[in-house]
């Protein structure tokens, strides 16, 4: 084919593909409009996972009748002038990409009205084609509805996720926003499904218990810390309290929220020793820098920023979180990793830096050899001989495997024993958990849980799995939803089911074992298939063969 300038509609299209990845980047572009406006109050509603409809209503500046064409018109923009004005942005949008590349793919209708208008305007476009134009009355603010998405645009649709996929996204972007700005009013309704409503009074910790529920809000840390560059500012979570995966990390830059390895790296080595493997916290983070300091213009839908001087907002970030962290003693022995015999509390790090010199060896057979409980090493341990040797046991890891096996089989054999809870459980979740839980209740049920919904994003929990019962069953949900959200990890649906309940339900690291809890988890784990393993793969325990032992005290060369 000779060389062509494109069409103007084959390059708005492509262009609108780098904009609006999905209904959520529509959203995603709508409210920050909403933002940049100054709207206090932002309804959000879509339907069919956002492809049907998405329609933002705000209370801002409006658009007067006079622009509203041009808005929807490429590179059109009321928030930048000239290039100097790129170096320096307040605003969320400024590359005035939004409208026309929505409009391309989509039917949008617009309804706006400035406050010293008397009368409103409105605009239909199709295929970014005015199709419908005409005076109309509103109260002060604007109204988009954005309806078929990517209907003329079918090999986007067809990478489309399914409506409770799509819907999560929504839910999760909403909620990203409501807490970057708690002083601004959200709602979002998902399929007429009241998702999320905030009240717009300006307390964090308020539209954290919204979105966490409440008893995360409570024990949240403040996070205030103040440099030559930066003001950080927000809330964490204490070490006690730790999610399964990163979706719990949300980090605003000067108010945008931004997708940033470099800030979750920041905020990881903060918590470094504190949390157990595979745990992340939950963190809200504004970084508030002068606008020179950073590149928002480096990605079409501004999800990426680039920050001038990373080591030093990297180092900002950590010792906020740190200091955060340092304020509060660490008190619960629960789910801290690691604690000595003596029943003090010493810092995890302190211990695992004292790497241990074991090798682990390698056996010939999965089988276990019958072993004699000596003791427990740092509540966290289990010392025990064998015919060969030493063997230290990681007392989660091996009850995981013991639960891991049990729930497999009993699931297989589809003979799931259930205990009903005397006392029913309701639990409070995140519009995104909600979205997950109306995908999964089914699955969930097959393992045994009774769930019903109660009202808004309440769930009564009336029977779990007897496996379960003495675990704490809000926690157990709330990883099971992660896990089930997470795509990180590509393992069917009944194995994260089993992954997390065994998981979650097993003894912890921590926790005294008697003798005789001890030789019973032995015993079982003797009779597991993989008693090497954990589900996760990682050793339930290092060997130390007599051989070895010789070696190390010089009794044989
Ligand atoms: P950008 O946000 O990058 O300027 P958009 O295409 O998103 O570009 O929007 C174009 C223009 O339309 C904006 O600069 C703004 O003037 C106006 N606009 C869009 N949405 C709203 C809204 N909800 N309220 C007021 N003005 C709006
Ligand atoms: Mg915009």
């Amino acid at each position: 084919m000779p060389i062509k300038v494109l069409a103007t509609e084959v390059v708005s299209k492509i262009a609108a593909g780098e904009v609006v990845e999905r209904p959520a980047s529509a959203v995603k572009e709508l409210i920050e409009n909403s933002l940049d406006a100054g709207a206090t109050q932002i309804a959000v509603e879509a339907q069919g996972g956002g492809v049907e409809l998405i329609k933002v209503s705000d209370n801002g500046a409006g658009i007067p009748a006079s622009e509203l064409e041009l808005a929807f018109h490429r590179y059109a923009t009321s928030k930048i002038d000239d290039l100097s004005d790129l170096e320096k942005i307040s605003s969320l949008g400024f590359r005035g990409e939004a409208l026309p590349s929505i409009a391309a793919v989509a039917e949008v209708e617009i309804l706006t009205q400035t406050p010293s208008e008397t009368i409103g305007s409105y605009l239909h476009l199709r295929k970014g084609e005015v199709v419908g134009k005409e005076s109309r009355a509103r109260p002060q603010g604007t109204t988009i509805t954005v309806r078929r998405l990517f209907r003329y645009f079918p090999a986007r649709l067809k990478f489309l996720k399914s409506v409770n996929t799509e819907n999560s996204h929504i839910a999760h972007l909403v909620s990203q926003y409501a807490l970057a700005f708690p002083e601004v009013k959200f709602s979002l309704v998902l399929d007429k499904r009241p998702s999320l409503r905030t009240t717009g009074n300006g307390d964090l910790r308020e539209v954290v218990g919204e979105i966490y529920g409440s008893e995360v809000a409570q024990r949240m840390l403040k996070v205030e810390r103040k440099d030559g560059l930066a003001e950080v500012g927000g809330l964490t979570s204490p070490p006690s309290l730790a999610r399964s995966n990163r979706n719990y990390l949300s980090f605003f830059v000067n108010r945008r929220w931004v997708r940033s390895p470099l800030l979750a790296r920041a905020t990881e080595e903060a918590y470094r020793g504190l949390l157990m493997d595979g745990q992340h916290p939950v963190t809200v983070i504004d970084i508030s820098l002068p606008a020179q300091e950073l590149d928002v213009n480096i990605h079409p839908a501004k999800a990426q920023i680039k920050f001038c001087h990373e080591q030093a907002v990297f180092g900002s970030v950590q010792k906020a979180i740190e200091e955060a962290l340092a304020r509060t003693p660490i008190a619960s022995s629960k789910t801290v990793p690691f604690s000595v015999s003596s029943g003090q509390w010493q810092s995890p790090r302190m211990i695992m830096d004292n790497e241990p010199a074991f090798v682990v060896a390698q056996l010939p057979t999965m089988e276990l050899p019958v072993l004699r409980v000596l003791g427990q090493l740092a509540n966290t341990y289990i010392t025990a001989e064998g015919p060969d040797g030493l063997y230290l046991i990681d007392q989660h890891a091996a009850h995981e495997r013991i639960l891991y096996d049990r729930i497999s089989a009993q699931w297989a054999q589809k003979e799931v024993e259930v205990q009903g809870l005397l006392q029913p459980i309701t639990i409070e979740l995140s519009p995104r958990e909600k979205e997950t839980m109306r995908a999964s209740k089914e699955f969930l049920a097959e393992f045994g849980f009774t769930i019903e919904h109660f009202g808004n994003r309440s769930y009564v929990i009336r029977a779990v799995p007897a496996l379960m019962a003495r675990a704490n069953i809000i926690e157990i949900i709330s990883a099971l939803l992660d896990n089930l959200a997470s795509k990180e990890s590509p393992n069917p649906w009944e194995e994260k089911i089993a992954q997390s309940l065994a998981c979650h339900g097993a003894i912890r690291a921590g926790q005294q074992l008697s003798n005789e809890e001890m030789r019973e988890l032995i015993k079982q784990l003797e009779q597991t298939k993989q008693p090497r393993a954990c589900p996760h793969g990682r050793p339930t325990m290092i060997h130390l063969s007599s051989h070895q032992l010789e070696k190390e005290f010089g009794r044989i060369s």
